[in-house]
């Protein structure tokens, strides 16, 4: 199994480059924020929820996500592998999913982070918004997403180092270089 976790920054490139990993190492996708934003299409009692906090640019609570991550993996399991958009984004997040994992006789095989600088990061999600219409690509709330990364889900990068998994990745340039810089990270690990 292989099981990577994108990581990085809102607007580092996490969805653009996991739609072609999931392309090339045929892997089964779990995007958190997009799991979440189709519970708020659905109108449902989770989709209510969440889109207090998503509105904010906060996070939504941990056990909340948590046991959302953990029904989401088990309708995958017949899978390669899964790339992880968007989640863990706490310490309490990343330390569920070893477990998770770990209960179902697997590991997390590479953590990827995108490094982008912050002024493109900011450009890059205005433009999204402007594109997708997406309700949380609006200047305040991307202050406070920015905020929220550096607070509460950079300090992740610290406990996949310590698993010898981290692998930092230049973000920035043609997609297509950056997803060669990623393949060959992942290619080192398989
Ligand atoms: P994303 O599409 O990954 O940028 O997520 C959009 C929003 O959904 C985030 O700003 C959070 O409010 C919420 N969200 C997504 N994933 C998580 C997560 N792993 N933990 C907490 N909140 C999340």
């Amino acid at each position: 199994m292989l099981n990577i976790v994108i990581f990085g920054a809102p607007g580092s490139g996490k969805g653009t480059q996991s739609e072609k990993l999931i392309e090339k190492y045929g892997l089964a996708h779990i995007s958190t924020g997009d799991v979440l934003r189709g519970e708020i299409k659905a109108g449902s009692a989770l989709g209510k929820l969440a889109e207090g906090y998503i509105s904010k640019g906060q996070l939504v609570p941990d056990e909340v996500i948590i046991d959302m991550l953990a029904e989401v993996l088990d309708s995958k399991k017949d899978s390669k592998g899964v790339i992880f958009d968007g989640f863990p984004r706490t310490i309490p997040q990343g330390e569920a999913l070893d477990a998770m994992l770990q209960e179902r006789g697997q590991a997390v095989s590479a953590v990827v982070s995108l490094e982008v600088d912050e002024a493109e990061l900011v450009d890059r999600l205005l433009k999204r918004g402007q594109l997708s219409g997406r309700s949380d690509d609006n200047e305040e709330t991307i202050k406070s997403r920015l905020d929220v990364y550096k607070n509460q889900t950079s300090p992740l990068k610290e406990h996949y180092n310590k698993q010898g998994k981290l692998h930092g990745i230049p973000g920035m340039g043609k997609i297509d270089e950056i997803f060669a810089r990623i393949t060959e990270a992942i290619d080192n690990v398989k």
